[in-house]
């Protein structure tokens, strides 16, 4: 057993002693209630920019929270948008959109912590398993488009979020009722019925996909589920297909053994049965999951360790029926990113907004903050949608309140998504420096520096307008899902990147390694020969990620400029040919 492990198996359902080391006056908490904190939605982490100032003054770090909402499907009303604004008073005055739609704060100091959860669950949202090894935030497509996706998609996330959220009283004890904090037993009645007392080995992702839409990056879902419909991509709903096994983290000391891995099909099963199937699945990976190394412990490592044919005995003894084979997916269209005005399935209209790095506050490069507050106040507005590209959808706006929703976004210098490139609006960032405490390198905030760059190269080579999909991240983990994306930064050092090309747009192929340990001013220049190729040799329609993927990472690393041979960089080329 890992260390986690032993930490959980004598949590008393997570409870450990987070009430008490929450009034004990100190800056932080200690080892094992970091762990437990996970499951509440909450990481300690400190500000890595003052380390260094602050260990030449022998000063302790510099210690605060980030404290995550689960919100499924990324539905948000006006009233709990109007609560999370509040909040985020308590934090640094920001609150971010995240890649699975849910909505985190950043410093938040533990004396604030507590005001902070309380309220948040007061908006009828939860921080509970928004992290930690359960059950993460579910994702659903959350376009609202008048083809009846939402009637479908909604009733099975609901179902899904229903069943798979823990029982545990804990979290309402410490976060909402303090006075049921102080007993150090759980109450007698209280089990976890999916999760047993040590809950799963490593978290769990689901995510439901539309056919032909994958927004929600189907293949990286330790379970992604696509419906099937009537008619293929109309009709009543027929079954869904399950696929199992995706993830993206990955370690850099360790790429003999870690890896990314796109979901395999499982089976199809009739819409009833879906949420026992998931639950099958769970349980599969609660009781054969890697509870000693925890590099090696999502579902992707079980599965490709015991075969899929394994696993999918496995489920199947535990649900009493055999699966019926997947059926094909249908092609993925890439085109739609849910960005600017379209009917919404009210027969009201509903608006894309890009959120650079799903940021919102207020800046004098845009009032993100003012302007959603405004907005979500002012009944113009009947609902918000996060997306997974970190971005809002304003949902259920009448014809006639249009021009006042676009007026407010301009007032507070919004630019909206015609007022940007295709490649701008689309490119995503994970937090990374300052506070989480993974990051190896810069992310958000060196975003505008590199989309300025390649949205420069991209100009010059011709292919300006192509709506090229670029994730960057802060460390190999892959928050931010780039080795799915048609260009894939991933954080190696303090100021350098590995870079990955020739994901497909539609999310179904992983891109590969082209160069390795890449300084942040040299991406612009190193992708350029690339674009150029792409403009010269493309097909009719076809996208960057499938040209680079048709012509191969071999004959790409010959249209790179020479690698800057510093130490370690040499050293990773060797190792990639
Ligand atoms: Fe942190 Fe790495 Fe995730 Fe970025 S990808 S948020 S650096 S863990």
């Amino acid at each position: 057993m890992s260390t986690p492990e032993e930490i959980k198996a004598a949590s008393r359902h997570l409870r450990g002693t987070i009430h008490d080391e929450l009034v004990n006056g100190t800056n932080e908490f200690g080892h094992d209630s970091i762990v437990l904190l996970k499951f509440h939605g909450i990481y300690q982490q400190d500000d890595r920019d003052q380390r260094k100032a602050r260990a030449s003054k022998r000063l302790p770090l510099a210690y605060s929270c980030m404290v995550r909402a689960a919100v499924p499907g990324g539905v948000i009303s006006p009233e709990q948008w109007a609560a999370l604004d509040k909040v985020a008073d308590l934090a640094d005055g920001s609150l971010r959109l995240t890649t699975r739609q849910g909505v985190q704060f950043h410093v938040v100091t533990k004396d604030s912590l507590h005001e902070l959860v309380n309220g948040i669950n007061a908006s009828l949202l939860t921080t509970l398993a928004a992290c930690g090894d359960v059950v993460r935030n579910t994702m659903a497509c959350p376009a609202p488009l008048p083809d009846g996706r939402q009637a479908i998609l909604q009733p099975a996330l609901a179902d899904i979020v229903t069943r798979f959220r823990p029982h545990t009283t804990s979290y309402w004890e410490i976060w909402v009722d303090g006075e049921k904090a102080v007993s150090a037993e759980p109450p007698s009645v209280e089990t976890e019925p999916v999760y047993g007392d040590t809950y799963l080995p490593r978290k769990f992702k689901i995510g439901l996909a539309w056919p032909g839409d994958n927004c929600i990056d189907v293949y990286t879902h330790d379970v992604g589920v696509v419906p099937t419909l009537r008619h293929g991509s109309t009709g009543e709903l027929t079954g869904w297909n399950v696929l199992v096994g995706g993830g993206l983290g990955m370690s850099h000391a360790r790429e003999e053994d870690t890896y990314p891995r796109l979901a395999s099909p499982l089976g199809w099963v009739t819409p009833e049965k879906l949420t026992d199937v998931i639950q099958a699945v769970i349980t599969v990976q609660r009781d054969y999951g890697n509870r000693t190394d925890r590099a090696r412990a999502r579902l992707k490592y079980l599965i490709d360790t015991e075969g899929l044919a394994w696993f999918r005995g496995q489920v199947e003894e535990r649900l009493g029926y055999a699966l019926h084979d997947p059926t094909e997916l249908l092609p993925w269209n890439n085109t739609d990113d849910h960005h600017g005005w379209f009917l919404n399935d009210a027969g009201s209209w509903a608006l894309g907004v890009p959120v650079p790095s799903g940021r919102v506050r207020d800046t004098d490069g845009g009032q993100y903050r003012s302007a959603l507050r405004e907005l979500m106040s002012s009944g113009l507005v009947q609902e918000m949608r996060v997306t997974p590209r970190q971005d809002v959808i304003l949902n259920g706006i009448s014809a006639s309140a249009r021009g006042e929703v676009e007026r407010v976004l301009r007032h507070h210098s919004i630019a909206l998504a015609q007022d940007t490139t295709a490649f701008a609006r689309l490119a995503i960032a994970c937090p990374a420096l300052p506070t989480c405490g993974q990051a190896l390198g810069e992310a958000e905030r060196v975003m505008p520096q590199l989309i300025e760059g390649i949205d420069k190269v991209m100009a010059v080579a011709g292919v300006g307008d192509s709506a090229i999909r670029m994730n960057v991240t802060g460390c190999p983990n892959g928050c931010s899902r780039p080795y799915t994306a048609e260009i894939g930064i991933v954080g190696r050092g303090k100021t350098t990147y590995d870079v990955y090309l020739g994901g497909a747009a539609g999310g179904e192929r992983l891109g590969v390694r082209v160069r390795a340990d890449v300084a942040l001013g040299d991406l612009p220049n190193l992708l350029a020969p690339v674009l150029s190729e792409f403009e010269a040799g493309r097909t009719d329609g076809e996208t960057f990620g499938d040209f680079c993927h048709r012509v191969g990472s071999e004959t790409i690393t010959t249209w790179l400029p020479a690698p800057v041979l510093r130490r370690r960089a040499k050293q990773m080329e060797d190792s990639l040919t």
